[in-house]
């Protein structure tokens, strides 16, 4: 059995991370501030003698024991990591220097949960990681971009320095089950509008694309790389490279649902990338050939019944 902290354990990622850890039989420590995460999210893991949950905030010091971190604490959408963009900034970069810190204390493994943003609007595509990627280092989203960038830098640095055992994951979008209904995010926006046959909010013309992941591939790949060898640091790319125009996916989200709902196009917002889409062929390569099993169809059919029963 090992001993696993999952920083931002309340969310959405991270509640699904520590249901899989405790089924594999773990015994997990979720940690979270609670900023965007929610207790309804690990409500059904409290029974579990072997999960223990600790309000805190990574960017103060945190000790514990532990065999593995995997640091997700950090707001993902873009609504939530604007709103306090110095406090995202901190979390990503303070946050990250604690939790390396940490590992670095006790020989601790840990993995960094990067983004695609990291890439910035991307002028090569589909986007490997040998991309550096194109950032406007003062634009609205550059809190949450350069302190993911900046927390990647200090993962691999504490790796040469202190020979800290490191996993970088880039993660491109992500849906699925207990999204909250004010998440803000593309696919759990359009999800409830479609559902409360309110108008679906496009921005831009919706000729923007995205690639989107079921949650539950995610994780498989999480898990996949904490369990490389020491010498597999990453990054990694972990994502689905089926790409939707934004159009498309409220049209297949109207068709799913049966929603009367209209679509209605509001300005895009600043530095929002025109085409995202992973290259994946290093996380087949590297993760025993790794790659997503569910398709956008089948994902959008359970998350909207998930959305149904929340609402
Ligand atoms: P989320 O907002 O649901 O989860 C983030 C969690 O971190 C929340 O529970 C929040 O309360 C907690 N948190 C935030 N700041 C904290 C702090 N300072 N101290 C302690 N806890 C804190 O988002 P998510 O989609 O589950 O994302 C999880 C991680 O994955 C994030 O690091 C995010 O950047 C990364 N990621 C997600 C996606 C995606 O599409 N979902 C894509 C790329 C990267
Ligand atoms: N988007 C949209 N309507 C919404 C929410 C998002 O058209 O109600 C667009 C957004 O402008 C972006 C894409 O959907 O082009 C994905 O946005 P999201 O916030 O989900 O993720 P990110 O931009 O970080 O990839």
């Amino acid at each position: 059995m090992k001993r696993i902290l999952v920083t931002g354990g309340a969310g959405f990622i991270g509640s699904h991370l520590c249901e899989r850890l405790l089924n594999e039989g773990n015994e997990v420590i979720c940690l979270d501030n609670y900023f965007t995460g929610s207790k309804r999210n690990i409500i059904h893991l409290l029974n579990n003698p072997y999960f223990e949950v600790v309000r805190h905030d990574i960017t103060e010091a945190y000790y514990a024991e532990v065999d593995e971190v995997y640091n997700l604490a950090c707001p993902a959408s873009p609504i939530h990591y604007q709103h306090d963009p110095i406090k995202t900034i901190k979390t990503s970069v303070v946050g990250a220097t604690n939790m390396l810190g940490l590992a670095k204390r006790i020989n601790a493994k840990i993995l960094q949960a990067s983004t695609s943003e990291v890439y910035g609007d991307p002028n090569i595509h589909p986007q490997p990681e040998s991309y550096w990627g194109n950032v406007n280092p003062i634009g609205l989203r550059s809190c949450y971009d350069e302190g993911k960038r900046c927390a990647e830098s200090l993962f691999i640095n504490y790796h040469k320095q202190n020979n800290v055992r490191i996993k970088i994951i880039r993660i491109f979008n992500t849906y699925g089950t207990r999204m909250n209904t004010n998440d803000g995010r593309v696919i759990s926006n359009f999800i409830v509008q479609a559902l409360k046959g309110e108008d679906i909010t496009i921005y831009g013309k919706g000729n923007q694309t995205r690639s989107f992941q079921f949650v539950d591939d995610l994780v498989e790949g999480m898990i996949r790389m904490m369990n490389t060898d020491n010498t597999v640091t990453g990054p990694i790319n972990i994502g689905n490279p089926t790409e939707f125009s934004i159009l498309d996916l409220a049209k297949k989200i109207i068709e799913i649902t049966g929603s009367s709902s209209n679509l209605i196009f509001k300005p895009l917002p600043e530095d929002d990338p025109m085409q995202r889409k992973p290259d994946i062929s290093l996380a087949k390569k590297t993760l025993n050939n790794w790659e997503p099993k569910v398709s956008l169809d089948e994902g959008l059919l359970k998350v909207i019944e998930y959305f149904k029963s929340v609402l």
